[in-house]
């Protein structure tokens, strides 16, 4: 009531001003200039590939970084609020490239879904990228949140096939199935596949995609080869990035590399490289995807040549790599902990693709692929059953044999990369003109990868938040 009180005499004023002749008044003061905080006394972990920098001054003014480096390099301004950080350890926010956020039939929409975001603020992470949803849908909800990494999501694209027809009957090593077509099970969840057949315009899932608030595509299933590259093309000349499934059936990973999209995702879809083309067709069409993997995935065929070729591929191409395993294991240790079952299909499927993807993955780093540390986390469930970004990197120290440091920069400066895009260009390194997200750690995270849970605050857009405050009240289930 007040200040418009105030704004609605300010006018009369201002036009009683301009209706006499009188110099314009300045009736409005300028904004104050948002005083500087200064991080100083941390070793400092940029993420550009730079050695730690120790007894570190980073400066931080409204949302971005002013600079950062050692004290010479990085002076404190005059006036600026000084955080003593000495003994601790300041890194880039981190990045979980691998996400889904939106569930409507599992109530992860409202409230769940903002803890969830909570939760893993409080874990370090100021951005995600949601890699299947309804765009449209999602955006809005997040766009309310006051605690929140940064959200970007991906628009779904999937074939003919993936729609149509509603229910078909699948020929299994257990007898005739009846299956629902997948998009319906997805639109069941909320989500919003794009449907795309090679002779359709590719362009108009570019513009539907832009329209939903999309920053990229993910392609699904059922595309191939033609599909797979007309629509990298498309959505490359509006400057979009192309991710999507590992292979994405029947279009294969070296038929996805060769098409120029930026990344694949899931180590166990390396598989598809050991089936023919006919074979592809068939198995996408009639056979049974699920149980031919489980029996194809081995450890030792993840060291097949074909397999070889297309990661060296991956590489030549710069084409990125989520291995996702954390969530593979976190779905092995629920069939583990069910004593007495029926193996499913899926069971099958998902031990198999286990030591297979472990295998891949240490294949891949050792050709030179960049991996991006996306997790697969789904925002719903119980808390423990959700695969988590220190999860992943953790496995990626202990199975694969990277270093914490190699791991980090899967977490921060590349994960940045796979997001792409002008975002891409904002995170992911403390660097000059880059968002203000920072965590700042009490143990060495370089020494153990699981100091990454010594987080003492995180920072977003330069504000910062402490994990109890984040934490308190949400539902650990
Ligand atoms: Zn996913």
């Amino acid at each position: 009531m007040r200040s418009s009180a105030v704004r609605a005499l300010a006018v009369v004023a201002g036009l009683a001003a301009a209706a006499c002749g009188a110099p314009r008044a300045k009736l409005v003061p300028p904004p104050p200039v948002s005083p500087s905080t200064a991080i100083v006394g941390a070793t400092l972990w940029d993420g550009t590939g730079r050695a730690p920098v120790t007894n570190a001054i980073t400066v931080v003014r409204g949302d971005r970084i002013l600079c950062a480096g050692a004290a010479g390099e990085c002076p404190v301004p005059h006036g600026a609020k000084v955080i003593e950080a000495q003994g601790q350890y300041l890194i880039p926010g981190l990045i979980d490239s691998h996400v889904h956020l939106l569930f409507l039939t599992n109530g992860s929409a409202g409230e769940e879904l903002g803890l969830d975001l909570r939760d893993m603020l409080a874990q370090g992470i100021t951005t995600v990228r949601d890699m299947g949803n309804s765009p449209a849908a999602l955006l809005p909800r997040v766009a309310g949140l006051d605690a929140a990494p940064r959200v970007y999501a991906m628009q779904l694209v999937a074939g003919r096939r993936f729609f149509f027809p509603a229910f078909r009957q699948v020929k299994t090593e257990r007898g005739v199935e009846i299956r629902q077509a997948p998009a319906l099970t997805m639109q069941w969840l909320g989500w919003t596949p794009i449907q795309f057949n090679r002779e359709d315009d590719p362009q108009t899932v570019v513009d539907a995609a832009r329209q939903a608030g999309a920053m990229g595509l993910k392609l699904y299933a059922q595309l191939d080869s033609v599909s797979v590259r007309r629509l990298t093309l498309a959505a490359h000349q509006a400057g979009m990035p192309v991710w999507g499934h590992a292979w994405v059936q029947p279009a294969s990973v070296g038929e996805q590399t060769s098409a120029g999209m930026d990344g694949v995702v899931h180590a166990a879809g390396l598989v598809g490289e050991l089936f023919t083309a006919d074979e592809r067709d068939t198995l996408v069409n009639d056979g049974d995807l699920q149980s031919v993997t489980a029996r194809t995935a081995t450890a030792s065929s993840a060291h097949d040549p074909r397999i070889l070729a297309t990661l060296d591929s991956m590489a030549a191409h710069g084409t990125m790599f989520e291995p996702t395993l954390d969530a593979t294991r976190h779905s092995l240790a629920t069939f583990d902990a069910r004593l007495r079952h029926v193996p499913s299909l899926q069971e099958g499927y998902v031990r198999a693709a286990a030591g297979f993807g472990i295998e891949v993955t240490r294949e891949a780093v050792s050709r030179g692929v960049r991996i991006s540390a996306g997790t697969d986390h789904v925002a719903y469930g119980p808390v423990g059953e959700r695969a988590s970004l220190l999860g992943e990197l953790q496995l990626y120290v202990d199975s694969v044999g990277l270093s914490p440091t190699a791991a980090l920069l899967a977490a921060t400066r590349d994960a940045a990369r796979a997001i792409g895009g002008e975002p891409g260009r904002r995170i992911g390194t403390i660097e000059v003109g880059h968002y203000a997200d920072l965590v700042l750690l009490s143990q060495n995270p370089l020494a153990d990868i699981g100091n990454l849970d010594a987080v003492d605050w995180v920072m977003r857009g330069g504000r910062i938040w402490r994990p109890g405050q984040l934490r308190s009240g949400i539902a650990m289930r």
